[in-house]
């Protein structure tokens, strides 16, 4: 097989992240059309109901069938086995579409689906353990100074900024508003800028922070040319050493 030219392999990795972007796209629409739906269709439980021990409105299930859990699977009896097994095998035949992991509650065999069940409401107690996390957490003020900017290339070719912490070291979210095209458009490629905010906590500039970026790369693109002149340099000394011994042997 022949080998593929450096401008070939960028074509086929440009084709494959356009590709990928939009089918984080059509994904996107998928679930956004389920939240329409189980909206308009009451789909998840409250509290109260959850607590009464109500079905999934989802699929139709018990979501606490009170029989337990089945790990550890090692444990199990031989018939305890085929049981998982067939329960397996049904889930699976009545989401092969849909492309999502599954969900149980501790205690509990029924297995959900994470696309098609929408997940246990949030009781008292887990809210009250959220408030008291959000608390502890460092002030807006405070975080600014740990944000990052990035540069998000969209498969429409808009670039749109998108600020995360920056002990993140890629851009998990696949799909973004496109303010440009008004539209969610799933994303190409990403690139970190730098900080988000300047010292005062004001945001910065994208052209400010795009102007630190490129002269960032030039600094590094001319330390780059320096060392290619120095190899240059010295292959042609070396070129010079070899013509001089060689008109001095003739
Ligand atoms: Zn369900
Ligand atoms: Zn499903
Ligand atoms: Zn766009």
């Amino acid at each position: 097989m022949a080998k593929l030219t450096e401008e070939q392999r960028r074509q086929r990795a440009a084709k494959r992240a356009l590709r990928s972007a939009l089918d984080a796209e059509a994904d996107d629409q998928r679930r956004r059309e389920r939240d329409e739906r189980w909206k308009r269709e009451n789909t998840r439980l409250s509290w109260a109901e959850y607590a009464a021990g109500e079905s999934c409105r989802g699929c139709g299930e018990p979501i606490h069938d009170g029989l337990g859990d089945w790990y550890p699977l090692m444990k199990l009896s031989e018939s305890e086995r085929r049981e998982y097994e067939e329960a397996d095998r049904r889930f699976r035949e009545r989401h092969a579409e849909c492309r999502s992991g599954r969900w149980s509650i501790s205690g509990s065999r029924v297995t959900h689906c994470c696309f098609c069940c929408p997940p246990p409401p949030v009781g008292p107690k887990q809210m009250e353990n959220l408030a008291r996390l959000f608390a502890s957490w460092p002030s807006q003020e405070e975080r600014k100074k740990d944000l990052d900017t990035w540069n998000l290339t969209l498969r429409c070719d808009h670039v749109v900024p998108h600020i995360q912490h920056r002990e993140h070291s890629y851009v998990s979210a696949r799909v973004v508003d496109c303010p440009q095209c008004g539209e969610r458009r799933g994303v190409v490629s990403s690139e970190r800028v730098g900080p988000a905010y300047r010292d005062d906590g004001t945001i910065r500039e994208r052209a400010e922070a795009d102007q630190e970026r490129l002269a960032q790369e030039l600094a590094a693109a001319k330390a780059k040319l320096a060392r290619q002149q120095k190899n240059a340099a010295a292959t042609q000394r070396r070129i010079t050493e070899i013509q001089e011994e060689l008109s001095s042997e003739s």
